[in-house]
This record gives structure tokens, C-alpha cells and sequence, in this order.
């Protein structure tokens, strides 16, 4: 295989609604992509959220290629009102859930499995370690890691001297990128458009392109 047609392995570190938008964007492009999340639930914390009013409507909490993917996949699949105020169980339940549930997510993700370590090995491919819920570890192989893992968990990779705080989406360690609330300093400070442009710049990073906007080249959506 040539250098130009080397495509990375990519892991993806929590399904969090970040982690599920970098998942169904790697995915769409032909990555071969596996997403790990510690819990038997895709985005959990949102989940058990249950009646909570989230503080944005629907329409800045969807990607249009999400958005796309669900309709292709099912033609009766409805999603609320642009402007419609959603608990955070709506949300999950009219489109976290299916994303994950989609044809392109669901063979990548790993539920139940939480990464327990991740270190380089000596051909500079990351060893990404798992511990399922029964305690079995598993190892898995990548070239390139998308750490999804929210606000508050720790730091796996650290440059020396370098503080866990500044760890953030433009970090130095190469093929290691912090995506997500993660990325932000306080929880406060993440917005979800704000992720989906991480995501953008970093598929064309990867891509080795100047720009690469998947999310401009879907229709737009049609809001009732
Ligand atoms: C009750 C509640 C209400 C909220 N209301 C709002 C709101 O109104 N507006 C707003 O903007 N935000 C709100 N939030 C915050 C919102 O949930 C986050 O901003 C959003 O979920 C961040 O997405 P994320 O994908 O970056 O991270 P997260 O949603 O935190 O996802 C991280 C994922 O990584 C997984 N994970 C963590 N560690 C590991 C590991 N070691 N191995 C494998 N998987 C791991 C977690 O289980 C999780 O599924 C609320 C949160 C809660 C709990």
C-alpha cells in the first residue's frame, strides 16, 4: 500500500455526543474507526438526565450529517421542532440513541469497555487498554486517538512539564487530539457547534487537506 493510500486506525474515546459525531464523520469518510465507551449505554450521562430542560434547542444540539444519516436510514425517523426545548431524555431518545444505533456507528462501538490506559508502543502505534465491566482487559491497536472522554476525567498522555489543564484540542502530542467539554476548561464553556468544529478541522488535519466540510455538503435540514 502506498503512503497516499495509508488510512489511520482511529480509536475514539467515549460515546458522549461528541464521540458519536466523531464517530458517524470518521465512519462516513471510510475510516475504520472503534469507539470506546465504559458504560452499556451510548451517552449515559444524558440518558439519566431524564426530564432536565437542556438549555438549547434541538437544532444546535444535531449535525447535519447526523441529521441525514438518521433520515436516509429510515424515511418515518422524526426529529422535534427546530426550536423545540428538549429534556435531555428527548434528545437522547429522538437522536443520540439512534445515532449510535445507526448503520454507520453501531459496528464501531464498544459498549461496556472503559479505557484503562492508553501508551505508545516502539512503531508509534497507540495501545489503547479496555477493561470490561466483568474486569476482562483487552488491548486494542491504533494509529490516531480522538479522546472524547468529558469533562473530568483524567489525562492519559501528558507532555513533560506540560499541565493536565492545558491539554486541550491544539495539543502538541501528535495523533492525540481532545475533543468535546473535555477540551474546555469548564464545563460551562462547551458549546456544542463549538465540537463539531474540532471535529471539521480535525478530519482535515487527517486528511492533509485545507479544509474539509462534510457537514457543508449535506442538505440543509427541512424543520417542520
Ligand atoms: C443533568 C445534566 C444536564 C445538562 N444540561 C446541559 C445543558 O442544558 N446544556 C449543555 O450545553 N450541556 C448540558 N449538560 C452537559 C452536557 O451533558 C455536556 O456538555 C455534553 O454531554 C458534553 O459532551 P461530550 O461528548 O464532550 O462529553 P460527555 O457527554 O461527558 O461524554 C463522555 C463519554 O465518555 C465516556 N467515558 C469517560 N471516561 C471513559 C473511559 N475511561 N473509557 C471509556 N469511556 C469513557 C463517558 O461515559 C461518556 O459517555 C448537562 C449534563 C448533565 C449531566
Amino acid at each position: 500500500m502506498s503512503d497516499e493510500d495509508f488510512q489511520p486506525r482511529i480509536a475514539i474515546l467515549g460515546a458522549g455526543p461528541i464521540g458519536l459525531e466523531a464517530a458517524i464523520y470518521a465512519r462516513y469518510l471510510g475510516y475504520s474507526a472503534e469507539v470506546f465507551e465504559r458504560e452499556e449505554l451510548p451517552a449515559k450521562i444524558l440518558h439519566h438526565a431524564e426530564e432536565r430542560v437542556l438549555d438549547r434547542p434541538f437544532s444546535e444540539r444535531v449535525s447535519t450529517l447526523g441529521v441525514a444519516a438518521l433520515q436516509a436510514q429510515d424515511s418515518k425517523w422524526k426529529f422535534p421542532a427546530s426550536s423545540a426545548s428538549l429534556s435531555a431524555a428527548e434528545y437522547y431518545r429522538s437522536y443520540l440513541l439512534p445515532l449510535a444505533e445507526s448503520d454507520l456507528v453501531s459496528d464501531s462501538l464498544r459498549l461496556g469497555m472503559e479505557v484503562v490506559s492508553v501508551s505508545r508502543d516502539t512503531e508509534e502505534a497507540w495501545q489503547i487498554a479496555c477493561r470490561s465491566k466483568l474486569g476482562q482487559e483487552t488491548e486494542f491497536g491504533a494509529d490516531v486517538v480522538i479522546d472524547c472522554r468529558g469533562k473530568g476525567s483524567e489525562n492519559f498522555v501528558e507532555e513533560e512539564g506540560q499541565s493536565t489543564e492545558s491539554l486541550c484540542f491544539l495539543n502538541p502530542v501528535a495523533d492525540y487530539y481532545v475533543l468535546g467539554s473535555k477540551s474546555c476548561v469548564t464545563a460551562e464553556e462547551f458549546l456544542f457547534a463549538s465540537g463539531l468544529a474540532q471535529i471539521r478541522e480535525l478530519f482535515a488535519i487527517l486528511g492533509e487537506r485545507e479544509d474539509l466540510d462534510v457537514y457543508a455538503t449535506m442538505p440543509p435540514i427541512e424543520w417542520k
